[in-house]
């Protein structure tokens, strides 16, 4: 039996991945899956189990690098609606996994719920941003979440309390296979005050980094105390290339891929920066991109 025998009107057979990532670079998946309720979820993730077929969740593809051969195996994508609802109450606001990041702190905003608009310019989607501990200079999303609900590799849903949560810089131990849902414990503030917080906000983030137009990836992970960023420009790295990839000139911490980029091009140039700050440096940088 095939893995999408019976699946077929939700599972794509050799969908094109790139244009759902920021880079929108690589070949496609075998199997793209975009389920419509968690039941339909829970039996292809039971199947893929049993078949020992590989399966990974996509969210909006801001920190991910599909290689130029594609992906083998089953990609979810959580775009039906059931894995986009947010709804607040009292402190509390709740949002499923497939919901963007910028939606729920919104809405957080509108509801008076202070907290996630520290994160405000952060691509990507709730579960991406609990999966990777998503934050910045204001802090990480993970000290607001008091709950989560994940899907594990053999299909089964479960609730993790605060006290079975663990987060760190770019790490969480949510490594189950799906984030469902996460709820977020905030502080009550005044909704026009937060307005103004997340702009400003906002407004520093966006100048710091490649313009929205631009195809890019933040690649690096800054060392302990360090700036990754600051550090490929000491090594004198800005504006470097790899044939259609470079080290952005504003932020060196970002790659953006131009016309005629490849994914090799991308991994070249990791691996070019690498190298060069490890030589010039001795500072051994981790990269925080994924790559499929
Ligand atoms: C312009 C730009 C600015 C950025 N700024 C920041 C920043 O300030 N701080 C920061 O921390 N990061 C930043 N990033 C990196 C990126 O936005 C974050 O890592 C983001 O949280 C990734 O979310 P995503 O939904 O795009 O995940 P994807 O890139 O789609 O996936 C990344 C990983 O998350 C997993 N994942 C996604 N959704 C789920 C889910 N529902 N359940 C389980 N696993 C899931 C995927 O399987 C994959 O392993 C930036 C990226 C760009 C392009």
């Amino acid at each position: 039996m095939a893995i999408d025998t019976g699946f077929e009107h939700f599972v794509e057979r050799g969908a094109p991945l790139a244009p759902r990532t920021w880079l929108a670079l690589g070949g496609p998946s075998e199997y793209l899956a975009s389920p419509t309720s968690v039941e339909e979820l829970a039996e292809l993730v039971q199947r893929c189990h049993a078949e020992e077929v590989p399966i990974r969740v996509l969210g909006a593809g801001s920190n991910l690098l599909v290689s130029d051969a594609g992906v083998k195996g089953v990609i979810i994508d959580l775009e039906a609606p059931c894995f986009q609802g947010v709804t607040a109450a009292g402190n509390r606001l709740s949002a499923a996994g497939g919901v963007p990041l910028a939606t729920a702190i919104s809405s957080s905003v509108r509801a008076g719920l202070a907290g996630l608009e520290t994160l405000v310019g952060i691509p990507g989607t709730v579960g991406g941003a609990l999966h990777a501990n998503s934050g910045g200079k204001g802090g990480d999303v993970g000290p607001w979440v008091c709950e989560a609900t994940v899907m594990t590799r053999t299909g089964e849903v479960r609730t993790r309390s605060r006290e079975e949560l663990v987060f760190a810089y770019r790490q969480s131990s949510l490594d189950e296979l799906v984030i469902l849902e996460a709820v977020f414990e905030l502080s009550p503030d005044d909704p026009q005050q937060l307005t103004k917080r997340m702009q400003k906000q906002w407004i520093i983030k966006r100048s710091g980094q490649p313009m929205s137009h631009e195809r890019c990836a933040l690649v690096w992970k800054n060392p302990r105390g360090m700036s990754a960023g600051a550090l490929i420009d000491q090594a004198g790295l800005k504006g470097a290339s790899s044939g259609g990839a470079e080290v952005s000139k504003k932020h060196a911490g970002f790659v953006l891929a131009h016309d005629g980029a490849t994914s090799k091009d991308v991994q070249d140039l990791i691996e070019l920066v690498r190298s060069r700050v490890a030589e010039r440096l001795g500072v051994e940088l981790e990269t925080e991109l994924e790559i499929w």
